[in-house]
């Protein structure tokens, strides 16, 4: 879920929202004010339940944000880095940078959010009471009363230990403590949170069939996003495996062919590219230094007519963008930079030469080829 507006920063987090909590804002506001209150406390006018209604909504959200607050700042008092806190359409996420250091990092993190939630419950609960006891009107009461009720569902929900809810981080931390196995203890937590996902896209579907509500959908949406979820976590603990002291090394296509910079895109597709089979190529200049790097996708946006007086220099991703690579480097720490790379390449440099090239095929051929040398790892893991 992206970012489409950023709020501001709060406690030093940086918050912000997709699109889709205005949906679920307006839903929640929508649904109290037009049925849930007017049924349970008839006899105000439409105006005081929509103002009820919106409140709630807000406050709602607000506590929503204390929960994923409460993962960021301990996370980063934990020493994780934290990138920022995005509220959407099933609730929040607390994006953490990097994996926890030990399984007791691991724990806090993730059983802190559930702790704010039970508080807010507790808290709302107290002032609902309190309203209730000085006298005030039935529909203010209802108001602390629901975020009471929504903030325990939540704390008890994200509490089942299922992957990637907060509970399923603490069954990690808790299996990994055991066993003193990271990635044994994330698999089995992540096919926990597999089952759960199983389980509320099935009663989703059979309360959307027997026609109770239409909420089921939601249910099934929620239970594919955790599905997809835990599903990546397990293939991403298994790639990390198989690439353990793999190095770029190892992985890269030596003494990649270069092109001249000032070559136009008419000459190198003019016999070139197609003599040197290859599909991305750096370019260089007449000295010899790093220009960029070409690669025929980007060519595709390029009109027929501008080929003749294109450099290749103009079409390619300058050479700052391009990710490098030392030869020596564990190549895991590699796939991050060229995960979020515009060509999904990097280029290998020892000392500032210019010495391979990595490609996404070069990454899958020796995933496979290390799966088949250690079936081990993959006899116990399903991608
Ligand atoms: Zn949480």
């Amino acid at each position: 879920m992206n970012e489409s507006f950023r709020i501001g920063r709060i406690a030093g987090v940086a918050v912000g929202c997709n699109w889709s909590v205005l949906v679920v804002f307006w839903l929640i506001a929508w649904s109290l004010a037009a049925e849930q209150f007017p049924d349970a406390h008839p006899g105000y006018s439409r105006t005081g339940y929509w103002v009820a209604g919106v409140v709630t909504a807000v406050v709602f959200f607000a506590s929503l944000l204390a929960h994923e607050l409460g993962h960021a700042v301990v996370a980063r008092r934990l020493g994780m880095k934290v990138e920022g806190i995005t509220l959407w359409l099933f609730g929040g996420v607390a994006k953490l940078g990097g994996d926890a250091a030990t399984p007791q990092v691991e724990w806090r993190v993730g059983a802190v959010g559930p702790g704010v939630s039970l508080v807010a419950a507790g808290l709302f609960g107290a002032a609902a009471v309190g309203f209730d006891a000085v006298g005030m009107s039935e529909l203010v009461v209802a108001i602390p009363a629901w975020l009471a009720r929504i903030n325990l569902i939540l704390a008890v929900f994200n509490l089942v230990p299922a992957y990637p809810l907060d509970g399923g981080r603490v069954l990690r931390a808790l299996l990994w403590q055991r066993h003193g196995d990271r990635v044994r203890a994330t698999i089995s937590a992540a096919r926990a949170g597999r089952t759960f996902a199983y389980v509320l896209i099935g009663l989703g579907l059979a309360e959307f069939a027997l026609g109770v509500s239409a909420g089921g959908l939601w249910f099934v949406f929620l239970g594919w996003f955790l599905l997809s979820a835990a599903r990546a976590e397990e293939a991403g603990v298994t790639t990390n495996q198989l690439l353990d002291g793999v190095r770029v090394k190892d992985v890269m296509s030596a003494d990649p062919v270069t092109a001249p910079a000032s070559m136009t895109v008419a000459e190198l597709l003019d016999g070139y590219i197609l003599s040197h089979r290859f599909s991305a190529f750096p370019l260089i200049d007449d000295d010899g230094g790093l220009v960029g790097l070409l690669t025929l996708s980007r060519l595709k946006g390029l009109p027929a007519a501008e080929r003749s007086t294109t450099p290749a220099s103009r079409a390619a991703c300058p050479i700052s963008e391009v990710p490098t690579a030392d030869p020596d480097e564990p190549v895991i720490h590699l796939l991050e930079r060229i995960g979020t790379s515009p060509d999904g390449r990097a280029l290998v440099l020892d000392e500032g030469r210019l010495v391979g090239i990595v490609s996404p095929t070069d990454i899958s051929r020796v995933l496979q080829f290390e799966a088949l040398r250690r079936p081990e790892l993959t006899g116990r893991v399903t991608v």
